[in-house]
């Protein structure tokens, strides 16, 4: 397997301002993950854990430190420059679907695909063989209303891989399913990691799911460690 780092931070810090008071989130977390690889983010709610992911998707700059994104040192750049790494690199999954409710989930697939300029006949093309990869091929003409609450997060994972990031970033996503689902959901999340080499990194609370990732990762006074 291509072991090439994805994902590679370095003396990451994060700090907010609370009135008085400085909030220090993270104090110089360094992580590097694989392509190929999926690894857990497990920690209570507060210590950090969106926060880290949205510096590590360049949502959010680090107050210190580099977030590298396959080789790029993402920190000097520009935010033009920033926005295009991550529309190209970078895969988001919220712990909502934030689908559109006007279209259907292969439309859904199809949206990212199409405003990166490829023609509509092959974004159909792919949308749907990624519908099939999550196990809900049969359910393209549905509306994010007309699907279960599984069925959304799957569509929400292959719009988030819909241009073949190389890194799959994700808060919480089956935070709001029931524990069957949750595997469920992750059985399709764990297949399509394998068959395209993506890098995942998954924030959870779901300790099942964790133990099947490939390592688990914590924050720990505003560090990542592995457990
Ligand atoms: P988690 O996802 O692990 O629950 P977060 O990363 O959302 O944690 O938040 C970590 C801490 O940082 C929390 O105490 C939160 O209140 C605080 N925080 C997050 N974003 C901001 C912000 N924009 N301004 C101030 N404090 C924030
Ligand atoms: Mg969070």
């Amino acid at each position: 397997m291509n072991r090439n780092v994805v994902l590679k931070l370095s003396g990451v810090e994060r700090h907010y301002g609370q009135g008085e008071t400085l909030l220090s989130i993270l104090k110089g977390a360094d992580f590097a993950l694989h392509s190929g690889e999926i690894v857990a983010l497990v920690a209570p709610s507060g210590t950090g854990k969106s926060t880290l992911l949205h510096v590590a998707g360049l949502l959010e700059h680090p107050d210190a430190g580099e977030v590298m994104i396959n080789g790029h040192a993402c920190e000097g750049l520009s935010d033009e420059k920033r926005t295009a790494i991550r529309r190209s690199e970078i895969g988001f999954v919220y712990q909502f679907h934030h689908l559109l409710p006007e279209f259907s989930a292969l439309e859904n697939i199809m949206m990212p695909q199409m405003i990166a300029g490829l023609p509509r006949k092959e974004a159909a093309e792919r949308a749907a063989q990624l519908l099939d990869y999550m196990r809900i091929g049969h359910r393209g003409t549905h509306r994010p209303a007309e699907l279960s609450g599984g069925e959304q997060q799957r569509v929400a994972i292959a719009r988030a891989v819909a241009n073949a990031p190389a890194l799959l970033l994700a808060d919480e996503p089956t935070g709001n399913l029931d524990p069957e689902t949750a595997s469920y959901v992750f059985d399709a999340l764990e297949a399509l990691v394998r068959q395209s080499g993506l890098a995942a990194l998954i924030a959870t609370h779901n300790h099942e799911l964790a133990r099947r990732m490939d390592r688990r990762v914590t924050i720990s006074e505003g560090k990542l460690v592995e457990f």
